[in-house]
């Protein structure tokens, strides 16, 4: 049920008073909050699954292993790692500043809002929301309403496992997301679009809000030349077939060797017949389009693509189906090329050489990620140097986001700050400096007072005068 928007402002009072009460700050609360977050996937999986069936036709196997699996892995994980990283840190500081006993300590940055898209609406709900919990910050949590099975389900269930005084479900669409936005928080967390990336950005800057933005973009792939060809096929379609390509790391273009484009093709149709032998129109193990207004705009691309169609996918709009579909020599400035696909569609672009692939996507804004299939240490050093992504993944797609430990987060267009684990944790977590002056230390701190001394000019002064050591170009 869509929250009634005149009780948004209560919610957020209510939260930031629990936050001040101090109840989320003792260790074991949150841990105890992780884990029955955990609980809750856990026991909820058959409810959750049916959820994702009926908004997104989402396969059971899918949401298993890349919705469920990564939120209760990624809450306990972080329940048992949380008393490392809340420890206050003591940096290394120069002799004479030891007594003052410099402490980074972990502050909660409070009460805050994390606004979650449609596409894998468990895990991008909940893995910024176990950062929070980690953190010691309450939350609201808006999920899409793009998803409206899911949500209201949320609204059921998360009451049952999390305390409702910490965190609470808010749902609805642009009203209620717009009420939210008015608000001031103490960090907002957005998945999505950035178009609507903009808006949340304006109404964060006038309260000055920090923002995390996690978006998407078109993450290309390059393949080597000399690389095999059928192991890049069968490991790009394995991550364009995730839900219909309803990711934002799916692989959105494809970059080869004039030369070898007709083999990648050949090795592409051979992949997918062995993946799906009746093809994607009803199959469980293939997901449906979200909704009629993105049907449309896939068919619309390709309908106006200049591309030649080697596996052309069918359509049924009214049921949201849309096949795999692959398309050959596609140029600069097709349809295909225009916007993320975020979808099943698969462009091929053929270059003439690595220096030419390299312009295409430097031509470009920069992607959440970009993919290279190559065995060449040298070529991979260049696209590290060469080109910008928020991750460079070599010889496989999506198995990135498996790997707990890495930041992920985009650049430029693909959005900012970094998420999965400790770097959620620390996204809602504010380093709070310290110094802890002794009373012994007065004696070397006389210096500082007026009137300076000549003396003490000259010490306090010390670091102007410091010799620069020689640079070694
Ligand atoms: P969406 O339509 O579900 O929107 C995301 C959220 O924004 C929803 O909660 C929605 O209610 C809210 N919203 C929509 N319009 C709004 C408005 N006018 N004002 C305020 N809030 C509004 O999802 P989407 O944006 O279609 O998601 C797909 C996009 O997200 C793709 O670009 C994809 O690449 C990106 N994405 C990025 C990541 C990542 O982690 N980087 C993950 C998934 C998706």
């Amino acid at each position: 049920m869509t929250t009634f928007v005149n009780t948004i402002p209560k919610i957020r009072d209510a939260l930031q008073a629990t936050f001040r009460s101090g109840l989320t700050r003792p260790l074991p609360w949150r841990q105890h909050q992780l884990y029955q977050l955990a609980r809750m996937a856990q026991n909820e999986r058959e409810l959750i699954c049916d959820a994702l069936w009926k908004d997104l036709g989402k396969p059971k196997t899918e949401v298993l292993s890349n919705e469920l699996g990564n939120v209760i892995d990624r809450a306990v994980k972080s329940a048992q790692r949380l008393p490392e990283w809340a420890k206050p840190e003591h940096p290394e500081v120069a002799d004479r500043q030891k007594p003052w006993n410099p402490t980074i300590y972990k502050a909660p940055k409070g009460t805050v809002l994390i606004i979650s898209p449609w596409n894998f609406p468990m895990m991008l709900s909940f893995q910024p929301l176990i950062g929070a919990i980690a953190a010691g910050c309450t939350a609201v949590l808006k999920p899409s309403e793009l998803v409206p099975t899911f949500s209201q389900l949320l609204e059921e269930i998360v009451p049952k496992y999390l305390d409702p005084n910490m965190y609470r479900i808010v749902n609805g669409g642009i009203p209620e997301t717009s009420k939210l936005l008015e608000l001031q928080w103490d960090h907002i967390f957005y998945t999505g679009n950035g178009k609507v990336a903009r808006i949340v950005a304006s109404a964060a800057a006038k309260h000055l809000t920090p923002l995390t933005l996690e978006l998407g973009g078109k993450s290309p792939v390059i393949i080597d030349s000399a690389y095999d060809v059928d192991l890049a096929a069968k490991r790009i379609l394995w991550g364009k077939c995730h839900n219909a390509g309803q990711i934002c790391v799916a692989p959105d273009y494809v970059l080869v060797q004039r030369d070898r484009q007709d083999e990648l093709v050949k090795a592409l149709q051979k992949h997918y017949n062995a993946f799906f032998p009746n093809g994607t129109l009803d199959s469980p193990s293939f997901g449906s389009i979200v909704s009629h207004l993105h049907h449309n705009r896939l068919t619309s691309l390709l309908s106006r693509t200049k591309g030649e169609v080697v596996l052309p996918g069918r359509a049924d709009a009214a049921r949201k189906r849309l096949e795999l579909t692959i398309v050959k020599n596609v140029a600069d400035g097709d349809s295909l090329l225009e916007e993320e696909l975020f979808g099943p569609i698969l462009p091929i672009v053929p270059v003439d050489s690595l220096d030419q692939a390299i312009n295409f996507v430097n031509a470009r804004s920069h992607p959440l990620v970009l993919y290279a299939f190559s065995d060449d240490k040298g070529l991979k050093q260049r696209l590290v140097s060469e080109t910008r992504s928020g991750g460079i993944v070599f010889n496989d797609t999506l198995q990135q986001l498996a790997v707990s430990e890495l930041p992920f987060s985009g650049v430029g267009e693909s959005g900012y700050g970094a998420q999965f684990s400790k770097y959620t944790y620390d996204t809602f977590t504010q380093l709070r400096s310290s110094i802890d002056m002794p009373r012994e230390a007065e004696a070397n701190l006389a210096m500082r007072y007026l009137p300076h001394s000549k003396e003490a000019v000259k010490s306090i002064t010390a670091a102007v005068y410091t010799p620069i050591p020689p640079s070694s170009l």
